[in-house]
């Protein structure tokens, strides 16, 4: 457990590569890389466009909107500090942007969350430095 901080779970460690994405979520926005030659929208953060290869990689803001694309819910956490949580969603959130992330569904009653419920951005500041980008649930936007 960290002293200054106690929160005891794992944090990340930035890197060059990924360091725009967390510098993002400090300021609570969600931002992931754009490929400048094939427009395809990239996370998790990397040098090269899984899509056609090429480096020439924008960092862009996102709605922070997007669906459920799958879940369970954990009820008996393999990582210690995770217990307490315990029962909590465990989520892959589809971007309206395209990527997919794997992130927790807070706010949410565990026997509530479905495939393709629409979700927004999230964070949860854990340090001056690092805030975790999670997900709750959104009322989608009511036309006409
Ligand atoms: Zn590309």
């Amino acid at each position: 457990m960290s002293i200054e901080t106690g929160y005891s779970k794992p944090l990340p460690h930035l890197t060059a590569t990924n360091r725009p994405f967390w510098e993002g979520a400090r300021q609570h926005i969600l931002r992931v890389q754009c490929c400048g030659d094939c427009g395809e929208h990239i996370f998790f953060p990397r040098p090269f466009c899984p899509n056609c290869y090429s480096s020439n990689l924008q960092w862009v803001d996102m709605s922070g909107r997007g669906k459920v694309y799958s879940f369970t819910i954990v009820h008996r956490p393999t990582v210690r500090g995770f217990s307490q949580d315990a029962p909590y969603i465990y989520a892959v959130v589809e971007l309206d942007e395209g990527p997919r992330m794997v992130t927790n569904i807070v706010g949410c009653p565990i026997d509530e969350v479905r495939v393709e419920m629409p979700v927004i951005a999230d964070f949860e500041d854990i340090t001056p430095e690092i805030a975790l980008v999670k997900f709750r649930r959104s009322v989608p936007a009511i036309h006409g």
